[in-house]
């Protein structure tokens, strides 16, 4: 029997790192180049056109037929020029990846030959055959197709050969089928509420846009070693494997020297990813060995999730080209840090004013203090919702456990803030408000330093930390659409805004002045979203008492956990706000509850076909060469003492007998929980029956795998063990 785990790590062991084509010029000039930015349209489009798309994508204002046939026709123009001979409507339905369909550009010229072509039409509208995305019945609910509709102010790029053009993907009747329009949604909502409230402070803000940070964590494993393991081929993850003599604990991965063949791969990568327009910033190694990280500058929210998308699919493709493979699963390897994807958040305004960093003057600090409290007001309110909006089979992995934020959202602000709000809280608001002749208001509110020092000592167990000029949302999984987290943050914040202005101005209505109003409010508020601020261990037990006895969320079952989508006061807020009815959270509900299930169903499978297909095999054989010997003895030594000799054979003949029986009876357990919970109608209660009774056996086989592994003469182990897949690179 060849071994085909020591042909791979033999392999990956002679591999060089891969020459990577470096372009002539310098990043500034070669990023976006594969991009239809402003620069491109002022080149391919008449004057007026450009007028009218600009005032689209700025302003929202609509695009109508006679523009997008001329906008369709500058963008052929470009990606003739640009080598591309196809175009595909882009979207994000409700899976983990992107889709899309290529067409290529020609049509018969009707005189025996071929022209290209791109109408306003295609431009502007598709509809994919699109009958096998997940929807959760809406098509069925709504008897509608679904159609893919562009979205201007995400700008079209070529990727390879094709054009790809940013799309929605709704139902004809207007339901969201993807992650895209409920997030343009949000954004609108969170402006339209933003900008009110910034009216208060400054008078000339006409637009505020939600920004978006992400840093993109992920581990490359050789694609040698990958291949040999069907449960990273199949589920992304180890499903077993014993912890190797060392992994993390010297520290010694984090922030090192890049390998030379990852070196590679990143430079590629952020190549790519430049000429795509993605701004990629930092690069480093991660924590675990063999994770990384990569960051971009920040960027308008609906723009960072595209490019996120984006990059995620180049890591893929790009991995391959270096003999890797990219895992962006949560929580690959079990024992390990798992990957996240922070979400660097924050709100500003067309004038350039960050909204969540502090000021120079008085009128600043009020209104740094009104967005930092109302976003906590939205995180307090709706802390269920926005851990179900980052929730996955995936990512549950990873929560909970001691490296990742905890389960509960709590946030994080830091001493220095901390004591503002507690002064707020507590003064009276005459006292905080003098009125100093010329000089206009002053306010008693405590200096805030523009470089909030205590947050560079961050706190790294919170799940949403303040951190300087922005909220950290850390719970979001590394594989996750972060449209996902950011349409129910920017929602939440939105609806915290909206309250406290109408608030307010009810206040002033009754004859309070404008600054006091907003203290009276501001302090009410500090009040109420008190029991979500918290500075201390997340990871500790201590705090998961506290927090409960504070009201706060604590649900740990995934299942569970997306049915706060469909609280009263999540239903309420998504339809006040026009993102979501009830009906597209119902559907969208039973996706998630259809996803949870086959992800675990799948795991369950792998898991089922790995111990009889490879660890049973494995173990058997190993045992049989045991008995072999420990019958040899007896036909060399005396009984009794050929019976001492093979004392050690005999308990780990009887140990390997003992575990793959626990093995086979774990097994049979796990197809008949199956079997149980398959005939579950209903997609909650089955997803519930596949949390609550199937994924623990897999813990029980795993245990018991992963103690043969121990056991069993290396040589004859065929799965690539934790130390070749985490430190072979
Ligand atoms: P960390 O120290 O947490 O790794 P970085 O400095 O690498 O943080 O920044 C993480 C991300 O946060 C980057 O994408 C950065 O552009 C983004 N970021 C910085 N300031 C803001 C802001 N005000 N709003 C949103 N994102 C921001
Ligand atoms: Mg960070």
């Amino acid at each position: 029997m060849v071994n085909l785990r020591f042909q791979v790590v033999a392999e990956a062991f002679r591999k060089k790192p891969v020459e990577v084509c470096t372009p002539q010029e310098r990043p500034s000039e070669y990023f976006a180049k594969n991009v239809f930015t402003r620069e491109k349209m002022y080149k391919y489009l008449p004057k007026d056109i450009y007028d009218r798309l600009t005032d689209v994508i700025d302003n929202g204002s609509r695009l109508d037929r006679s523009v997008a046939d001329a906008v369709a026709d500058g963008i052929r123009r470009w990606a003739a020029d640009n080598g591309a001979t196809h175009y595909t409507h882009w979207f994000q339905p409700l899976t983990e990846g992107t889709a899309e369909k290529h067409d290529s550009f020609i049509e018969h010229d009707m005189k025996g030959g071929m022209v290209e072509e791109f109408s306003g039409k295609l431009l502007v509208q598709q509809e994919p055959d699109a009958s096998s995305f997940p929807s959760g019945g809406i098509r069925n609910t709504f008897e509608a197709r679904g159609y893919s509709a562009w979205d201007p102010t995400s700008p079209v790029f070529i990727m390879d050969d094709t054009l790809c053009i940013p799309t929605v993907f709704i139902s004809y009747t207007g339901e969201a089928l993807d992650y895209k329009a409920p997030l343009l949604r949000a954004l609108h909502a969170v402006n339209i509420a933003a900008t009110d409230v910034c009216r208060y402070f400054y008078t000339d803000v006409r637009k505020v846009n939600s920004n978006l940070g992400w840093e993109q964590e992920y581990f490359l494993v050789d694609e040698g070693l990958y291949s040999a393991r069907p449960d990273l081929l199949l589920t992304g993850r180890t499903l077993m494997g014993h912890a190797s003599a060392k992994n993390q604990q010297m520290d010694d991965h984090y922030f090192g020297i890049i390998p030379d063949r990852v070196q590679a791969f990143m430079k590629d990568l952020e190549i790519r990813a430049l000429e795509l327009g993605i701004p990629c910033k930092t690069r480093h190694n991660e924590v675990a060995p063999n994770q990384f990280e990569l960051a971009p500058i920040f960027e308008e929210t609906n723009l960072a999730v595209d490019h996120n998308m984006l990059l995620m699919s180049l890591m893929k493709k790009t991995a391959r080209r270096h003999g890797f493979r990219v895992l962006l699963h949560e929580k690959p390897f079990a024992g390990i840090n798992g990957s996240g994807k922070h979400n660097n958040w924050s709100l500003s305004t067309d004038t350039g004013i960050l909204l969540h960093s502090p000021g120079k003057t008085p009128p600043d600090n009020l209104r740094f203090v009104v967005f930092i409290v109302e976003t906590l007001m939205g995180v307090y309110r709706h802390g269920g919702l926005l851990k179900a909006s980052i929730m996955s089979a995936t990512n549950a992995h990873r929560l909970g456990a001691n490296e990742a934020p905890p389960a509960i959202i709590s946030s994080f602000l830091g001493k220095q803030l901390s004591a503002l709000l507690d002064h707020i809280e507590n003064s009276d608001t005459d006292a905080l408000i003098a009125m100093a002749g010329k000089q206009g208001m002053k306010l008693d509110i405590p200096e805030i330093p523009e470089l909030l020092i205590d947050n560079t000592d961050r706190n790294r167990t919170s799940p949403f930390a303040f951190t300087g000029n922005r909220f950290e949302f850390r719970a979001v999984g590394s594989e996750a659409n972060c449209a996902s987290a950011m349409t129910a943050l920017n929602a939440a914040v939105a609806e915290a805004l909206s309250d406290f202005k109408t608030r307010v101005d009810n206040l002033i209505a009754s004859g309070r002045d404008k600054t006091g109003a907003i203290i009276d409010i501001l302090r009410q508020d500090i009040r109420t979203c008190k029991p979500v601020r918290f500075d201390g261990n997340g990871y500790s037990d201590e705090w998961v008492a506290e927090a409960s006895r504070r009201g706060l969320d604590c649900q740990t079952s995934c299942p569970e956990i997306f049915r706060s989508y469909l609280d009263e006061k999540s239903v309420a807020m998504f339809s006040r706000l026009g993102i979501m009815s009830e009906k597209e959270l119902e559907a969208r509900n039973e996706v998630k509850w259809e996803t949870y299930t086959k992800k675990i169903q799948i795991e369950a499978r792998v898991m089922g076909d790995m111990s009889m297909n490879h660890i049973i095999p494995v173990a058997t054989h190993y045992q049989s060469m045991l008995i072999k010997n420990v019958s040899n003895m007896r036909g060399i030594f005396k009984a009794e003492k050929a019976d001492r000799l093979s004392a050690r054979n005999i308990e780990l003949i009887e140990e390997i007998a003992a575990r793959i029986a626990a093995i086979e009876d774990g097994v049979d357990a796990l197809v008949e929980a199956r079997r149980v919970a398959n005939r579950i109608n209903g997609a909650y209660e089955r997803a519930v029956a596949y949390h609550d009774t199937v994924a623990p056996k897999m813990e029980t086989i795993r245990r018991e795998t992963d103690r043969l592994e121990l056991i069993v003469e290396d040589d004859l182990w065929t799965l690539p063990k934790y130390r070749e897949l985490l430190f072979i690179r």
